[in-house]
């Protein structure tokens, strides 16, 4: 069983999908491993340390493995020499990577998308999502708060009072909740909404303030497998009415809201940005997936009505080796959940193999993939 690490191939992506801990985790359960060389530089690992933990780096590293992992999803060309039938296990974009899927079934290979990973307890440790949105929380409000001219907590100095931010959070997912931990602990004032009602409790448990909309119902306890749907025409009005009377009391605010599959919902209007105070700050999360602010720009700084609208295209990768380790860790925890002794490989079992194979004998095999069609 050889199990291949690729560089990462794509713009501005410095993470990788294993480290040495993982390598030698690996090994530990009989596989060899083959980390193409440089894979680590992006996350200040080098290929001296995977050598260490017992991989061999070159840069033929996916010639006859059965198993190439990645964070993102490879080019065909990238895979050129694996075996047949071998493995893809990376985060496959498979909404937004559609044609490389059906490259992939062409090319005989299985791909396995770790973002279908199904949100039951036992998965949680293999939850990509999880992992790497935990973090861009947490780099959202960093990054907030460095674009902002002004000071998160209240300081009374000899020279006056400094005022607290006021953070709003918008979207009480696990990057949603990290967001609002970080914006508390740098001492700022903190709201939060959502469209799951579950999260309310989850906000007051992090010392923040819920703003929820009262009038129409939202989504009831967790939502189904923890996702938001589109919500009607008359919650979106109400939720428009709910922000444009909070938001322009904000001098931070994080938007985080994501439906899986869909364009992220748009939750802030130009008009609403037009009533902040001038120097507040907006960081997009969803700005890949279509934003939840309208004019916000991947990896730019676009300033409307003086207030500045950030986003990065893929937040994670800017705390490239802690993301790299999670991202790691998810992929060993998957791997090694279903590994055969006597196989030598690991075998996957219903439940979670269907959910992330996108691709098996040739054929887009994905019923969740399908049905998007
Ligand atoms: P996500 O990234 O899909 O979405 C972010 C948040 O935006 C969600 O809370 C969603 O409800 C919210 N949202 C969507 N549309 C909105 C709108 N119009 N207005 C306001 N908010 C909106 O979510 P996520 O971070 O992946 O997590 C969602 C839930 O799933 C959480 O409760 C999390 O704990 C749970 N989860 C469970 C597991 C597991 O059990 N293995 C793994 C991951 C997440």
């Amino acid at each position: 069983m050889r199990i291949a690490v690729l560089k990462e191939r794509a713009a501005g992506e410095s993470r990788v999908a294993a480290t040495p801990e993982t390598v030698k985790k690996f090994i530990a359960l009989g596989a060899t491993v083959a980390v193409e060389t440089g894979a680590g530089e992006g996350a200040s690992i080098a290929d001296a340390d995977y050598a260490a933990a017992g991989a061999e780096v070159s840069p033929e590293a996916v010639r006859g493995a059965d198993i190439v992992l990645g964070v993102q999803g490879p080019e065909i060309a990238a895979l050129a020499g694996a075996n047949q039938g071998a493995w893809i296990v990376a985060g496959l974009d498979p909404f937004g990577q559609r044609a490389r899927i059906d490259g992939y079934a062409d090319a005989g290979y299985e791909a396995l998308a770790m973002e279908f990973m199904p949100r039951i307890t036992r998965a949680q440790s293999m939850d990509i999502l999880s992992s790497q949105s935990n973090l861009a929380g947490y780099k959202a409000v960093i990054e907030a708060a460095s674009q902002y001219g002004r000071a998160f907590p209240m300081m009374m100095t000899a020279a006056g009072t400094v005022a607290a931010a006021k953070c709003f959070v918008m979207g009480v997912g696990v990057a949603g909740l990290q967001a609002i931990a970080t914006a508390r602990r740098l001492g700022a004032q903190v709201s939060a909404t959502d469209v799951r009602s579950a999260t309310r409790e989850q906000i007051q448990s992090l010392g923040a303030k819920p703003i929820f909309v009262e009038s129409v119902a939202g989504i009831e306890g967790e939502g189904a497998g923890g996702y938001a749907t589109e919500m009607s025409e008359e919650y979106q009005k109400a939720q428009a009415e709910l922000v444009s009377s909070h938001i322009a009391k904000q001098d931070i605010v994080i938007t985080t809201a994501l439906i899986p599959g869909r364009a992220a919902p748009r939750l802030i209007s130009d008009a609403q940005i037009a009533t902040m105070k001038p120097g507040s700050v907006i960081f997009d999360l969803a700005v890949s997936q279509g934003g939840n602010v309208e004019g916000s720009q991947a990896d730019q700084v676009v300033v409307r009505h003086g207030v500045k609208i950030i986003g990065f295209s893929n937040t994670a990768t800017h705390l490239a080796a802690d993301a790299s380790a999670l991202f790691a860790r998810n992929l060993y925890n998957f791997l090694s959940a279903f590994w055969d002794k006597e196989a030598g490989k690991p075998v996957l079992d219903e439940e979670i193999g269907d959910a992330v194979r996108l691709t098996q004998g040739g054929k887009v095999v994905s019923e969740r993939l399908l049905g998007a069609n």
